[in-house]
C-alpha cells in the first residue's frame, strides 16, 4: 500500500513529466494542432475531464484541433525521446484507438457522434464504440 503522500508524490512527478512534454503529432493527422496530456489544453495540467480523452472540434474553439488526454496510456504506441534541453518528445508510432476516435471528431468538426462522424471513423477502419453509436427508439 501507498501513503497518501507517497501518492501525491507520485501524481506531481506525473504531471511535472506532462509540463515537460510535447507530443509530436503524426504527419499523417494534419487537421490536429496538438496533443495535451494530463489535463486540459485550456486548464492545464491537472485538469479533470470525464472521458479517456476529448478533442476540441468546435472551430469557434480557440484551442480548435487541440486534443486533450488525460494519460499517456491511450495514445497508441509510442517512443520517448529525451531532449538536451529536459524536456521528452512523445513520438506516435502507432496512433491508438482512441487518439483516432477523437481525429475523426477533427474531421468532422462542430458535431459530435453524428452520421458522419461515424462514416469517418469506417472510412478509418474503426469499430464505433457502443456509446457512440445510433440511438434508436
Ligand atoms: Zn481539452
Ligand atoms: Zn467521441
Amino acid at each position: 500500500m501507498k501513503t497518501p503522500t507517497e501518492l501525491r508524490e507520485a501524481l506531481e512527478a506525473m504531471h511535472s513529466f506532462y509540463r515537460r512534454a510535447t507530443v509530436a503529432v503524426p504527419l499523417n493527422m494534419p487537421q490536429m494542432k496538438g496533443v495535451f496530456l494530463g489535463g486540459c489544453v485550456c486548464r492545464g495540467v491537472g485538469s479533470s475531464f470525464r472521458a479517456q480523452a476529448h478533442a476540441h472540434n468546435d472551430r469557434k474553439d480557440e484551442f480548435f484541433g487541440w486534443v486533450c488526454f488525460r494519460s499517456i496510456r491511450r495514445l497508441g504506441n509510442i517512443v520517448l525521446v529525451e531532449c538536451d534541453d529536459g524536456t521528452t518528445e512523445i513520438q506516435i508510432v502507432k496512433p491508438g484507438k482512441v487518439l483516432i476516435h477523437e481525429w475523426a471528431h477533427l474531421l468532422i468538426p462542430d458535431e459530435g457522434h453524428t452520421d458522419r462522424w461515424r462514416a469517418k471513423m469506417k472510412e478509418l477502419g474503426q469499430r464505433i464504440p457502443k456509446n457512440c453509436q445510433k440511438k434508436t427508439r
